[in-house]
């Protein structure tokens, strides 16, 4: 028996499933799910010291590599001085200070440790300032495990759950509570201008992937993009940019950078914290004036703003500011997933990719997918076939059709000739 094999049974006594996250358990992918022993840039090492090249990046905190020796030293530096203190510290003002520089949108921001705690304390907070109930997302996002955001979510839940019905996706969610999420389409503008309509004044937010990474890649047309906005200002409703995963990733300002557009509040996580738990949202500072101990709307952490997590953020930030820093990471992102197409190509396997910044979709499927819909419809026996082949030839993608993966600055030109090596085998053997 491996050791894999050995800890996953082992850790199955004490937790449920043997992980403490379920998309860890490779429920979709079938087989034993690795035990990450160390990693650095690149790469990490399971129990039975095989080497992996790593596309996932704790999904997607590790932009700058794992074990990067400057985040390595602030966060050495930081623990010196002790873990918590439950008291405020210079480090967290000069955090919300980047963030309100680098996303603009954002006036005031608050700390928190995950961005299902971000997510959730958005819509309060967005509900307590319009006073009204309803909210909007959208059919595969995923917007953290919270109770009313568990309706039609993406990620784990498209994964393991039968997301078919507009019923809860997880049992425990009261269907009283999920009354008040209207799951429309992604991409369909005539659905959200139908929801609007039927909703006058009754909705309090619209929560968007505004670049979905849990439902595999999928982007936004512009189209749509526009009426998101224009839609919120016009009914008075709040429209929140879910950026945990995009902010920092797919752009320096993240994907309302790309598009061009100022949200009322945005979640941020994953890069924010370089791999330790800290997310935050923000936004207009008179929402985000609503928040106790100004205004009425509960939210509070006892480890918020942790000085390690904020020392790690800091340093992981001075590393993505420096100039070219996404050019390079979307150059290689791009060689990445095109390399990768070729291969298929040549080997005559369906199959297409896309990219953005530094964050990428492979689909087996003809077209990139533009909505749940297209993505359920890809040949999810051959990604699962392809994901073995790729994990005994060395690269570990995400164990799951339906999420995006993620490259690092440390995914350099000798990392992608080995897993361009591993994917014609993959493809050759798929064919
Ligand atoms: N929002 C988005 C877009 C996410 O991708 C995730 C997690 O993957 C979350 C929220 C929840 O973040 P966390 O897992 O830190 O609670």
């Amino acid at each position: 028996m491996s050791k894999n094999e050995a800890l996953f049974l082992r850790a199955q006594k004490t937790t449920p499933g043997g992980v403490n996250s379920p998309v860890r358990a490779f429920r979709q992918v079938g087989g034993v799910p690795r035990f990450v022993k160390r990693a650095q840039g690149a790469y990490f090492w399971d129990a039975d010291d095989k080497k992996y090249i790593d596309c996932i990046g704790s999904w997607g905190p590790m932009i700058v590599g794992h074990a990067h020796p400057a985040v390595v030293k602030a966060v050495q530096d930081a623990a010196v001085n002790s873990f918590s203190y439950g008291a405020p510290t210079e480090g967290e003002i000069v955090m919300a200070e980047r963030i309100c520089q680098l996303v603009p949108s954002i006036e005031q921001v608050r700390l928190v440790s995950s961005g299902t705690e971000a997510t959730m304390s958005a819509l309060r907070l967005a509900r307590g300032f319009t006073g009204r109930d309803l909210i909007i997302k959208f059919e595969g996002c995923y917007h953290g495990h919270a109770d009313s955001l568990l309706v039609k979510a993406g990620s784990g839940m498209l994964t393991f759950a039968d997301s078919t019905q507009n019923a809860p996706s997880s049992g425990g969610v009261p269907q009283d509570l999920v009354k008040h999420t209207l799951v429309l389409p992604y991409n369909d503008v005539e659905a959200l201008e139908l929801a609007f309509k039927q909703n006058a004044g009754k909705i309090a937010a619209l929560i968007v992937e505004p670049i979905a990474g849990n439902m595999n890649l999928i982007q936004p047309s512009a189209t749509f993009v526009k009426a998101m906005r224009d839609l919120t200002t016009k009914e008075g409703a709040v429209l929140i940019y879910d950026e945990v995963m995009t902010g920092f990733r797919v752009a320096l300002g993240g994907a309302q950078s790309l598009h061009g557009v100022q949200p009322d509040l945005t979640c941020l996580g994953k890069v924010m914290g370089g791999g330790m738990p800290m997310a935050a949202f923000g936004g207009r500072s008179d929402i985000m004036n609503k928040l106790a101990p100004i205004g009425n709307v509960y939210q509070a952490g006892t480890l918020s703003g942790n000085p390690l997590a904020v020392a790690a953020g800091l340093a992981n930030l001075d590393i993505i500011t420096q100039p070219g820093f996404y050019e390079c990471l979307g150059t290689q992102t791009k060689k990445f997933v095109n390399g990768l197409a070729e291969r298929a190509k040549q080997a005559g396997v369906t199959f297409s990719v896309d990219s953005v910044g530094g964050m990428f979709g492979l689909y087996f499927s003809e077209k990139i997918p533009t909505s749940y819909a297209d993505v359920t419809a890809s040949d999810i026996e051959a990604f699962k076939k392809f994901f073995h082949l790729m994990l005994d030839n060395g690269v570990y993608l995400a164990p799951s059709a339906y999420e995006a993966g993620f490259i690092s600055i440390a995914h350099d030109d000798a990392v992608l000739a080995e897993m361009f090596s591993a994917a014609e085998k993959s493809f050759a053997a798929l064919a």
